[in-house]
């Protein structure tokens, strides 16, 4: 007879740990105790040391289904003797803490939902110990009906008794609810005051009949109408003044992906898995999908539905005749976080709208749907949010103490550090108006909360205005400041656990150099410790100021004024650039340099580039001149191998000779796709050629920043750096982009504080 003490860590609380543990025992004859320590499931298991191994064995291979572990670890004890198995109750502790994100609708739920006999037949919030909101409905930890938004809703005695019965589904189920008991949706401002039945079926007649409903779920609100409608989703676009960024699209079912997209086994299995974030799919020819969706876009976004909610606007009693895919995009001022309250609601979508659809359960921490995609058949995330949101990264390397790293000023998200645990936030948007700032700063006060941590420092950029910058001074906290590149590259690191020096590639949109200029195409050697700048792309001027990122052929115009002196305006003229006044207007602003500053943004480059090939000559949203070109490259079926002349001047890419090349070559009337893959493939040869040259012996190199959401342009930098002898290191779980800045700050937050330097 032995006792063995196991602490089981990672996502076990709100999962359906201690019943899964219970089941197990009792299936061994196992006595002892299973309790819930926040950080931790605690198991005493005594018994035949054979049957205790095996037990360990299936608590390790077998655990519930949504559950993650991290780690185990198990010691002998010495202890009286148990009885029999028990469960007891949460006790409150702290330490480190794993946090479960939201869990889409499980199979059982959906077909509880749609069965007559069933006591929960259409319950617009049905879950149970595997399924239902987590993250978004928290106050505390640990995880317990009581510290959540659900504690305004008692069980009714039909619920309590499954609560508490550890054969059932619902044993331990903290939003366990029902018709009887549970949350209510209805309309908001309603005069006829409809909820319930009546509130459901009123918002699909309105989607039904073209029009837009917005809809509560679980993380916020969304905006939906018919996506096989054109009309429908033209005026939602016009309403919502968004000309030409695809939109999210929700299908009813798996048959209705494959009618409109091509799918992979790998890709499946992450559209029905239980995070549903969007995945990026190939359009097929024959699909419905209205053009308006994704205009000029071979790829769409889509999901299945993940809130019971959004599965009756599918499917009801009704008798209403409803699209099967259905525009499902966030309910929000363009870029701004997402409505996740009534107030929200009314005062940012309801002139979007026909009709809100909300309901009483309140959401604590909004959550954005996960946006993704794929690279060599791995995940490869644009957006981290609902459902990824707040799991931690470990790592190896053993930190002590706490930070917060407050991120960007794009696609915002925090991160808060606690010992070797690194806990991204769920997406806020971008910060550009007071709004996004409140939300970070709120958000980041109730992470704070739920992981009971107090960090010592804040961790921001080093760009003087960014207002996550000012959100960490006004933390109060000591501050700690990071270059932007540096930590793009340093969130490559963490997320592949690496902590060795790397040659970093940082390509990029803007963000603010150590000299005051603008940086975004850098080669940096770097470490825990600090970073070099050990290359860059040519500077050029960055003409226009704010619009120029708009209007890449401003930037366009001012690079080849440089490039061909003289003969420039009779270019830019051929080329189409001069798209309003004339020529002089721009050379006067390049020459006196009137509203310019100098710039390395590879973002920019790719802007002027699409410019130049006549792909786009201006943008409606950031990354929308860069996917044309991308997109249009992608087009190309000639041989891919192309003369490239030398791109390394000292520590400068001569990036301006592939501008001159594709300008050249354009004239002359070669293939626009041809000309689109060779920027790429020049491109990924220079800054790939400038690691080699700077690399000091490095062997590693990172790659990181927003123009790494491009593919080809990943591939083939990847695979020029390979041929070289070095080993690569890519994102997969945390996107490129500034949505995974916060990261990289943490870590390298985590590591100052532990070497105290100079802070
Ligand atoms: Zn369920
Ligand atoms: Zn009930
Ligand atoms: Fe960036």
């Amino acid at each position: 007879m032995v006792t063995k003490r196991i602490k089981v860590y990672g996502i076990v609380q709100g999962v359906g740990m201690r019943p899964t543990v219970a089941r197990h025992a009792a299936s061994l004859g196992i006595k002892g105790s299973v309790s819930n320590l926040g950080p931790y499931v605690e198991i005493y298991a005594q018994g035949e040391d054979q049957n205790v191994g095996r037990f360990i064995d299936l608590v390790k291979n077998e655990p519930p289904k949504r559950a993650a572990i991290l780690k185990m670890d198990v010691k002998e004890k010495d202890v009286p003797e148990y009885k029999d198995f028990s469960i007891i109750e949460s006790a409150k502790t702290s330490g480190e803490i794993f946090v479960s994100p939201d869990i889409a609708i499980c199979d059982e739920c959906l077909s509880e939902l749609f069965d007559r006999n069933n006591r929960r037949y259409l319950h617009p919030f049905i879950n149970c110990t595997c399924c239902g909101p987590r993250l978004t409905i928290l106050d505390a930890l640990p995880y317990d009906r009581e510290r959540t938004s659900m504690k305004e809703f008692p069980m009714c005695p039909e619920c309590a008794k499954e609560y508490y019965d550890p054969a059932t589904r619902r044993y331990d189920a903290q939003p366990v609810c029902c018709n009887d008991c549970g949350p209510e949706v209805f309309i908001l401002d309603d005069a006829e005051n409809r909820k319930g039945r009546e509130a459901i079926t009123y918002t699909r007649k309105v989607i039904a009949n073209g029009g837009i409903a917005a809809i509560k779920g679980i993380g916020g609100f969304h905006l939906a109408c018919n996506a096989y409608d054109n009309d429908a989703v033209r005026r939602l676009r016009e309403l919502k003044h968004r000309p030409s960024k695809p939109f999210a699209l929700m299908m009813r079912d798996e048959e209705e992906v494959l009618k409109n997209c091509y799918i992979e086994d790998y890709q499946r299995d992450i559209l029905k898995g239980h995070q549903k974030p969007i995945i990026l799919l190939k359009r097929k020819e024959d699909s419905l999908v209205a053009e308006q969706a994704a205009p000029d876009n071979p790829m769409i976004g889509c999901m299945l539905p993940y809130a019971p909610v959004q599965s009756l606007i599918f499917d009801y009693d009704d008798g209403i005749e409803m699209p099967r895919c259905l525009v499902m995009t966030s309910g929000n001022l363009s870029g701004l976080p997402i409505c996740r309250n009534d107030d929200d609601a009314r005062r940012e979508i309801k002139e979007y709208c026909d009709v809100i659809l909300t309901h009483n359960r309140k959401i604590r921490l909004r959550a954005d749907d996960s946006v993704m995609d794929f690279y060599d058949g791995r995940p490869y995330m644009i957006r981290r949010s609902r459902g990824y949101a707040p799991l931690p990264f470990m790592m190896t390397r053993s930190f002590k103490g706490s930070v917060i790293a407050y991120g960007g000023e794009l696609k915002n998200t925090f991160c808060v550090a606690v010992n070797s645990l690194m806990y991204p936030s769920s997406y806020i948007g971008d910060l550009t108006d007071l709004k996004g700032k409140n939300a970070l700063k709120e958000s980041a006060e109730r992470m704070l909360t739920l992981l009971e941590t107090k960090p010592t420092h804040a961790v921001c950029d080093l760009h003087p205005s960014y207002n996550s910058s000012a959100a960490a001074e006004e933390s109060g906290l000591k501050l700690i400041r990071v270059q932007h590149h540096y930590a793009h590259i340093l969130s490559c690191m963490a997320e592949n656990d690496h902590t060795d020096e790397v040659i970093g590639i940082s390509l990029d949109g803007t963000g603010y150099g150590t000299d005051g200029t603008i940086w975004g195409g850098e080669i940096l050697k770097c470490s825990l410790d600090g970073f070099e700048r050990k290359g860059h792309i040519r500077p050029f001027l960055h003409t226009g100021g704010d619009i120029a990122s708009r209007e890449g052929y401003r930037i366009a115009i001012s690079m080849l004024i440089d490039i061909f002196g003289d003969e420039a305006e009779d270019k830019c003229n051929e080329l189409g650039l001069i798209r309003q006044g004339a020529f002089r207007t721009y050379k006067t602003m390049h020459d006196k340099k009137i509203n310019t500053a100098v710039s390395t943004s590879c973002g920019r480059l790719f802007d002027a580039a699409s410019a130049i090939l006549g792909i786009r000559y201006e943008q409606s949203f950031e990354g929308e001149a860069a996917t044309a070109l991308e997109f249009k490259a992608m087009e190309y079926e000639g041989d891919k191998v192309f003369e490239c002349m030398d791109l390394t001047d000292g520590d400068v890419i001569a990036t301006d000779r592939i501008i001159r090349y594709l300008a050249e070559e354009k004239l002359k009337g070669i293939d626009t796709r041809k000309l689109a893959y060779a920027f790429h493939y020049m491109l990924a040869k220079g800054v790939a050629q400038m690691a080699v040259a700077k690399s000091d012996g490095i062997k590693t190199a990172a790659l990181s920043g927003g123009c790494y959401q491009n593919k080809l342009l990943t591939r083939l930098t990847e695979k020029e750096l390979k041929e070289n002898g070095f080993n690569v290191l890519l994102h997969s779980m945390v996107p490129p982009n500034d949505g995974g800045i916060a990261l990289g700050q943490a870590l390298y937050g985590m590591h100052k504080i532990n070497n105290q330097e100079d802070i």
